[in-house]
C-alpha cells in the first residue's frame, strides 16, 4: 500500500492523550492488578508500535493482540513484555509462538494435543498458554466443566511443553446499563475457574467497559483496549466515565479546489445534490478508499471552525463540502477533532454512519499517514 505522504490528509495521534488514559486507569487499579494494553488491529488503527510504547511508558506491563503476526511485530520492535494473542492461533504455529515468547489462547483439548505435536517436532519448546472460557460470549473457549477438567489434566501431564499462564473470559454486555447478563457470565466464570487445580498467574476478564464500570471483577490483569485511545466503550450508552478520556486521534486535510456553483448545478456521482443558489463548494482529497465512508454524505466537517455539510456522494478519493463563503485553497479541514472550539468526535461520525467508533478507527486505511505528537 502506498502511503499518501505528499497528499494533505493526515491521521494525527496524540501519544500524551494515550499516556493520560492509561495512567488514569492504572491509578484506579488495586496494587495486584496489571494492565495489558490491547494494541490489536494496528492499535485500533492508531499504530501498534508507537501506541504500545506510550502505554508501556504510562505503566502497562503487557500487551494483547489478535494475531500471532501482530505479536511478532511487537517482538521485532524489541518489546520484551508478555504478549497474549487473544484469538485462536493455528496449533501448528505453537513453536513459532514459543520461540518468540508469545502466549497463546486455546479452548479445546484437541488444540493442546496438536500444539504439543508441533512443539515436540521443534525440540520441545515450552509454550505459555491462556485458557479461554466461554461464559456467554459464544465465541471461543471451554463451556463445560468436564472438557475443561480434561484439558487441565493434560496441561499438568505435559508441563514440559506448556506453562499455564492465564485463564480468562470475555463479557458480551459489560458496556450496557442492564447488568443481568454480565453478572450471569461472571458467576459462570467463577464456577469454571473452580475446576482448575490452581489459579494461573493471570486471571483476567476485563475489557475497557468491565474495568471502567465493574472493577470489582477485574481479577489480577485487565485487557484495556478502546479506552486507551480515549473512546468511551459504551458509545453514548453510559456517558459517566470515572475520569475524562482524552481522544487520541484526529483526522485533518486541506481544501484542494474551491469553486462557485449556481442554482441547479449538480455535485458528484449520481448528481444527487443541486445548488439552491450561488454556493461556494470545496473539494477535500480523501474518500472511501481512506475509510471516509460513502454514507457520510450529508454529514459535516470543520473549515475554519465552521460546520460545513458534505454535499453529493463521497467518492473514492475526494468529497465536496458547501462552504459559508469563498475560502482559499489550502485551508485546513478537520474531519475528526477540534477546530476553534468546535469538535467532531469519532462518536459523532459513528452515530451518523450507523456504526461504532471502534470500526471507524480500524478502517482508516494505511494510505493515510499517521503522525505522532
Ligand atoms: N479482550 C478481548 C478478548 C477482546 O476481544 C477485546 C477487544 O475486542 C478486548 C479485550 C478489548 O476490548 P475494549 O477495546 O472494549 O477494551
Amino acid at each position: 500500500m502506498v502511503v499518501g505522504n505528499l497528499r494533505p490528509a493526515t491521521v494525527t495521534v496524540d501519544l500524551a492523550a494515550i499516556r493520560h488514559n492509561v495512567s488514569e486507569e492504572i491509578a484506579r487499579l488495586d496494587g495486584h492488578t496489571e494492565m495489558f494494553a490491547v494494541v490489536k488491529a494496528d492499535g485500533y488503527g492508531h499504530g501498534a508500535v508507537p501506541v504500545a510504547q506510550a502505554c508501556a511508558e504510562a505503566g502497562a506491563t503487557g500487551f494483547c493482540v489478535a494475531l500471532l503476526d501482530e505479536a511478532l511485530e511487537l517482538r521485532a520492535a524489541h518489546f520484551t513484555q508478555p504478549i497474549l494473542v487473544l484469538g485462536i492461533t493455528p496449533a501448528n504455529e505453537a513453536a513459532i509462538a514459543a520461540a518468540n515468547d508469545v502466549s497463546l489462547t486455546f479452548g479445546t483439548l484437541d488444540w493442546l494435543k496438536d500444539a504439543q505435536a508441533d512443539l515436540a517436532a521443534h525440540a520441545h519448546r515450552n509454550l505459555k498458554v491462556h485458557i479461554a472460557l466461554d461464559t456467554g460470549m459464544g465465541r471461543i473457549g471451554f463451556r463445560e466443566e468436564d472438557d475443561l477438567a480434561a484439558a487441565a489434566q493434560y496441561l499438568t501431564a505435559h508441563a514440559d511443553s506448556f506453562t499455564t499462564e492465564g485463564v480468562f473470559t470475555h463479557f458480551a454486555t459489560a458496556d450496557e446499563k442492564d447488568t443481568t447478563y454480565f453478572h450471569a457470565q461472571a458467576k459462570r466464570f467463577n464456577e469454571l475457574v473452580a475446576v482448575l487445580p490452581k489459579r494461573p498467574r493471570y486471571v483476567h476478564v476485563s475489557n475497557s467497559a468491565t474495568s471502567l464500570w465493574h472493577a470489582a471483577c477485574n481479577g489480577n490483569m485487565i485487557r484495556f483496549g478502546v479506552a486507551i485511545y480515549g473512546l468511551n466503550p459504551s458509545g453514548r450508552g453510559i456517558p459517566e466515565v470515572p475520569y475524562p478520556l482524552q481522544p487520541a486521534l484526529s483526522l485533518t486535510s486541506e481544501l484542494t479546489f474551491v469553486k462557485q456553483l449556481h442554482q441547479g448545478d449538480a455535485v458528484s456521482y449520481g448528481a444527487t445534490y443541486h445548488a439552491s443558489g450561488d454556493e461556494w463548494i470545496g473539494t477535500i482529497p480523501l474518500g472511501y478508499a481512506d475509510g471516509w465512508l460513502r454514507r457520510l454524505q450529508g454529514f459535516h466537517v470543520l473549515v475554519n471552525g465552521a460546520l460545513c455539510e458534505i454535499v453529493g456522494r463521497v467518492c473514492m478519493d475526494q468529497f465536496m463540502v458547501r462552504l459559508p463563503n469563498k475560502v482559499p485553497v489550502g485551508t485546513k479541514v478537520t474531519l475528526v477533532g477540534s477546530d476553534q472550539g468546535t469538535t467532531i468526535s469519532m462518536q459523532d461520525v459513528a452515530d451518523y454512519s450507523r456504526t461504532i467508533h471502534y470500526e471507524l478507527c480500524c478502517i482508516l486505511t494505511q494510505r493515510l499517514p499517521r503522525r505522532y505528537i
